[in-house]
């Protein structure tokens, strides 16, 4: 098994706070990993730092066995990472198709774009991102809804539009923070196949999620946080048995 991503003593302090107290963790290549634990347990920071929002204050993040931390200002799409958001980042008053191609701007063209790319193949180019978006939409079920305004999408759609928007970068690793959150039952559920076929196609997934049967029935690893330390690791069966898990979050 192939390690694509691997963390280790990875912190985060803000101000005096210890968010995020050496962890250590890995997802291989073609896995879904999930990271859970209760609110305010460290998810989301590890999330940013993982994906370059933040950096750490101490520790490795290494991707393809590239260290991530030395280097500022990576392209992390164009590395191969592309994320979502805990909550929504939609542009409301551009349709479906154009927010879904924001997320290929960031990856190809828009240096090439502004240092003088002919018109030819500069049309080329976005006409084949479009395509590429087109087929994302297609498969999270929008295709219908690609040239409604996006502030008109329920906010179910307006999920599976971002989880569009951050494949059509063709991502090895895609992370997720709370993608089912305020989804009803249906929804999650078609949701997790998406991931599955995500996974199937060789996209790794690091998974934020509180929905216990999305993480249960989908992850291939969990690893659990609680105050910014991991407490424990293991498959869905080893977590719902581990009476540390359940103390802290699953007893509830
Ligand atoms: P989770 O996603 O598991 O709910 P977070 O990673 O959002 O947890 O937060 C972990 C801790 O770090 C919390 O105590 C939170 O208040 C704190 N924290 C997160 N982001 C910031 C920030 N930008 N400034 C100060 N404190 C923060
Ligand atoms: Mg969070």
């Amino acid at each position: 098994m192939t390690t694509l991503l691997e963390v280790q003593a990875l912190s985060r302090d803000f101000g005096g706070v210890r968010a995020v107290d050496k962890v250590d963790f890995s997802v291989n290549e073609g896995e879904i990993l999930a990271l859970i634990g209760p609110n305010g347990a460290g998810k989301s920071t590890v999330l940013n730092m993982v994906s370059g929002v933040i950096p750490p204050s101490e520790g490795e993040i290494r991707f393809s066995k590239q260290p991530l931390t030395k280097v500022a200002g990576y392209d992390y799409a164009g590395l191969g990472i592309t994320r979502t958001f805990q909550n929504l980042q939609t542009f409301d008053d551009m349709t479906v198709l154009e927010n879904v191609m924001v997320g290929m701007h960031t990856k190809s063209s828009a240096s090439l774009f502004s240092c003088g790319m002919n018109l030819g193949s500069a049309r080329k180019e976005e006409r084949l991102m479009e395509e590429r978006a087109k087929e994302w939409l297609a498969q999270v079920g929008l295709s219908q809804l690609r040239t409604s305004l996006a502030g008109s999408l329920p906010y179910g759609k307006l999920r599976l539009m971002e989880i569009a928007r951050a494949m059509v970068a063709e991502p090895r690793l895609l992370l997720l923070d709370e993608p089912a959150a305020g989804l009803n039952h249906t929804e999650t559920a078609d949701m997790s196949s998406m991931f599955q076929k995500i996974r199937e196609n060789g996209t790794a997934i690091l998974l934020v999620e509180h929905d216990m049967d999305m993480i249960m029935s989908i992850a291939d690893r969990i690893v659990v946080l609680d105050q910014g330390e991991k407490i424990a690791e293991g498959t869905p069966r080893e977590i719902q048995e581990n009476p540390r898990v359940i103390a802290a979050y699953l007893g509830t």
